[in-house]
């Protein structure tokens, strides 16, 4: 383990646990009674690090857990990760020995693969994905016969069913009515399920917008992604249910150098930015190749330092990037710079950050990570 003073001397991600345990605290609250709060961790728990997000959650009684891939599994499970875990994508059949081994539930994105997993000879744990309008994953909800024969497969322990909505983030009356569709499509197979003398195992239906815009749902789990960490997708978002969501995490780098420009002058790539008048030029060990969007360039990004938010200079680069700092007095190289989450500053809101690059926070948020170090709020110095 590296100390943190050598993990907060370039970039870094801090994570805001106390924030994370508020957030799981609200929207548990916000769900019925009986319907549990399923913690989406895929894509390393949307930049977080899904290992440390998935150990605070279990010490905190959260018991099951969906990844997008076997490997996201079993790297939980090998970390010591209790409860269930729910693998939303596919997984190749040949893997039937560890989905057992690593006690792990796989679903089953239509009948061919239901039947392939099952000649496998692996005793399994599914949920069966019904697809009520997506048109991604799924069994069709028509497909009532097929759904049925699955619950007989012998090697198969059917143990969820649920369905995923497609733009429950929009509250256009047409978007409304399709996601009402949605959810009848769905209870209709249910219903003939029942019908058929099927016990019907867990049911789930929402992810994060679901329950912000259709809590009156009651199902088993809810699978929340994106509101656990605290942010909505975009910043204009509005939702029925508001909740007091706080942003986990933020990120942070140095001011490593300063240096003086004269009017004329150009920084960077392309000689993009020209100065206008003489200037100061902070540099930043921060890039794309941390995750940080590149089309954040040219003052399209703005950062705070010294409790000032300027803008970036020229193009970012893979590893690094200026802002400029000529309106704002006494930074100092070492003076932590924020690209993310600092609370106060609604512009800085991973919403706000992933809107300008022409995106949502979910991908900026999971884009990052892979270079950068994640660490905890307490421990920064
Ligand atoms: C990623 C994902 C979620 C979580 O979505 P959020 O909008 O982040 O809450 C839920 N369900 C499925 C099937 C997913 O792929």
């Amino acid at each position: 383990m590296r100390s943190i003073q050598a993990e907060t001397e370039r970039s870094w991600i801090e994570l805001n646990i106390e924030n994370l345990k508020h957030n799981v605290k609200i929207l548990t609250e916000a769900m019925p009674p009986e319907c549990k709060l399923m913690a989406v961790v895929k894509a390393q728990a949307y930049g977080h690090g899904a290992c440390k997000i998935s150990t605070i959650l279990n010490k905190m009684e959260i018991k099951a857990f969906a990844v997008a891939t076997i490997e996201e599994g079993i790297q939980l499970r090998k970390n010591g990760i209790r409860g269930e875990i729910l693998i939303l994508g596919y997984t190749n059949i040949k893997r039937a020995s560890d989905l057992e081994k690593f006690d792990l539930i796989q679903t089953l994105i239509d009948f061919e693969y239901a039947k392939a997993l099952n000649s496998q000879n692996f005793a399994v744990k599914a949920h069966i994905k019904i697809d009520t309008g997506m048109h991604r994953l799924g069994f069709s909800c028509k497909e009532v016969l097929e759904v049925k024969k699955v619950f007989d497969m012998k090697y198969l322990n059917i143990c969820g069913i649920y369905t995923h909505l497609c733009c429950t983030d929009s509250l256009m009356p047409d978007d409304i009515a399709f996601t009402r569709k949605q959810i009848d499509n769905f209870y209709r197979l249910i219903e003939d399920l029942k019908n058929g003398k099927v016990n019907i195992p867990k049911v789930h239906i929402q992810s994060s917008y679901g329950l912000l815009n259709y809590p009156d749902l009651t199902c088993n789990y809810i699978r929340v992604g994106i509101a656990l960490y605290g942010v909505l997708s975009s910043p204009d978002d509005d939702t029925n249910l508001k909740l007091d969501l706080r942003p986990v995490l933020s990120l942070k780098s140095r001011v490593v150098s300063i240096r003086q420009v004269n009017k004329g002058d150009s920084v960077g790539y392309g000689r993009d930015f020209v100065a206008e008048r003489d200037s100061r030029i902070a540099i930043i060990p921060i890039g794309y190749g941390d995750g940080f969007p590149r089309n954040l360039s040219n003052g399209n990004g703005r950062i705070l330092v010294n409790g000032h938010i300027v803008p970036i200079a020229g193009r970012i680069c893979m590893d690094q990037l200026s802002i400029d700092i000529t309106d704002v007095q006494g930074v100092s190289t070492g003076d932590i710079a924020t690209l993310i989450g600092a609370e106060e500053y609604d512009d800085l809101s991973a919403s706000a950050v992933a809107y300008r690059s022409g995106s949502i926070s979910n991908e900026l948020l999971c884009r990052m990570g892979a270079r950068l170090p994640v660490i905890t709020k307490s421990d920064v110095i």
